[in-house]
């Protein structure tokens, strides 16, 4: 039970003054569930505590990539390791080539590998090159599929752009949006008409490989090979963001799941073993096209960090077919649970799954797009959520987001989950229309 917020309260105030929002990202102030976010200062396994000393069972996993837990032995020893051998060169390193091998190794239609330090600028430097590519400006994305803060990307984004209501952001310019094209996710005849208007002119389709940024929202089947068939048909690439999904879904991430293969891939989170890493990567023929060897330019300071790759290397190397039966076993016994604690209250609501991703949606519908998710019932959140958070579970704050099991979880866990969830369905049920 918690022992209070007096601490996180007093940090939040002081963190106003000195940073916009009192937050580094959107979400994490809590604007669509109100309240004060919870100043974490330490993690093990599946438990996060706070700065008023409660504990949580944490079902973020820092938005993914923890899917081995906190602080998981291996990979802090490997990132001390890393740390007292220098903590960034500016040159070459073993270690990134390892990492690079390892996506490889797990992901078959990636040839080559670019290592960032974000997934916004993995997303980033994979349009510039598919457009260097193609000889083409524009670009589709799909409403409610957030891939970064990448200014031609922001239109009708999912994730935190969903959760504040925002359209676009001002800041883009109009030359920017003009050249992305956004249609609802899920609907092929509006890629088609879309590819017929604009002929000779999409450098390539991105799309999160299962969307992850608007709840759990899985592609029909046969959608993302139909997106792949009609970006070649009509001379475009098709880009596959798999920053949420890479690495957390299956070894393979969702190709493992599905194996359509995408012409470009983007990668963070899991392969970051917590620390700022991300990646993008493909077909040799394509990444050929980039600096040194090539005219598209792309460059980082850090990129390739020693510790970060250490982390991420050590991450992905301790992800091996357990860990993902466990997470997939967790997503089911999650998503289990939400679904006896609401119906027993008398809730209406779709669980859905996107591989081991899990959403809570409330509506009887299933969701297949973004309108779908903003028609469901997300006043009832809050009280959901704020019900679970008080009994030492933390959730994502926001109705638009995944939930994110760990490996981590154990049957003491799941037990904590399981305790805080009548009182939450409850406050769901009662809550009231605004
Ligand atoms: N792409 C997807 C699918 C994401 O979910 C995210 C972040 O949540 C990003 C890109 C951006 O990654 P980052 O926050 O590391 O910039």
């Amino acid at each position: 039970m918690s022992t209070g917020t007096e601490q996180s309260k007093a940090w939040f105030a002081r963190a106003k003054a000195a940073v916009p929002g009192g937050v580094n990202s959107p979400v994490r102030a809590f604007n669509s569930v109100g309240g004060t976010p919870r100043f974490m200062v330490r993690g093990e396994g599946p438990y996060l505590w706070d700065a008023d000393g409660n504990r949580y069972v944490d079902l973020v996993s820092s938005w993914g990539p923890m899917i081995l837990g906190h602080a998981h032995p291996k990979v802090v020893a490997a990132a001390r390791a890393a740390a007292e051998h220098g903590l960034s060169f500016g040159t070459p390193t073993i270690g990134e080539v390892e990492l690079a091998e390892e996506i490889i190794g797990r992901v078959g239609p990636v040839e080559q590998v670019r290592l960032v330090n974000s997934g916004t600028e993995a997303t980033m430097s994979a349009i510039r090159l598919a457009r260097g590519f193609t000889g083409r400006a524009k670009i589709v994305k799909f409403a409610g599929c957030y891939h970064g803060h990448v200014d031609a990307l922001l239109a009708e984004a999912g994730s935190g752009v969903a959760t504040l209501g925002l359209p676009t952001s001002p800041g883009v310019t109009g030359a920017q949006a003009a050249d992305t094209i956004v249609l609802p996710y899920n609907d092929l005849d509006a890629l088609r008409k879309s590819f017929a208007e604009n002929e000779g002119q999409i450098a390539a389709v991105i799309t999160e490989a299962a969307a992850g940024n608007m709840g759990a929202v899985p592609p029909d089947p046969g959608f993302n090979a139909a997106l792949r068939d009609l970006a070649h048909e009509n001379g475009a690439l098709l880009i596959m963001d798999e920053v949420m999904t890479g690495f957390r879904v299956s070894r393979a991430g969702w190709f493992g799941l599905e194996g359509v293969a995408g012409d470009l891939y983007t990668f963070g989170k899991v392969m970051s073993g917590g620390l700022p890493a991300a990646a993008f990567g493909g077909r040799a023929d394509i990444m050929a096209k980039l600096a040194p060897g090539g005219p598209v330019y792309q460059a980082g300071t850090l990129s390739g960090n020693p510790v970060a790759v250490a982390a991420g290397l050590t991450a992905l190397r301790e992800a091996d077919d357990a860990v993902y039966e466990k997470l997939d076993a967790n997503a089911k016994r999650l998503g289990g649970l939400f679904d006896k604690a609401l119906s027993e209250a008398g809730v209406t609501h779709t669980v859905q799954f996107a591989g081991n991703l899990v959403s809570v949606f409330f509506t009887d519908k299933p969701v297949r797009n973004y309108a779908d998710a903003q028609a469901t019932e997300t006043w009832r959140f809050p009280a959901f959520f704020h019900a679970l958070l008080e009994a030492g579970v933390y959730p994502p704050p926001s109705a638009y987001e995944a939930w994110f099991v760990n490996a981590a979880m154990d049957d003491e866990a799941f037990g904590v989950i399981e305790a805080a969830l009548p009182a939450a369905a409850r406050a769901a049920a009662e809550a009231v229309r605004p």
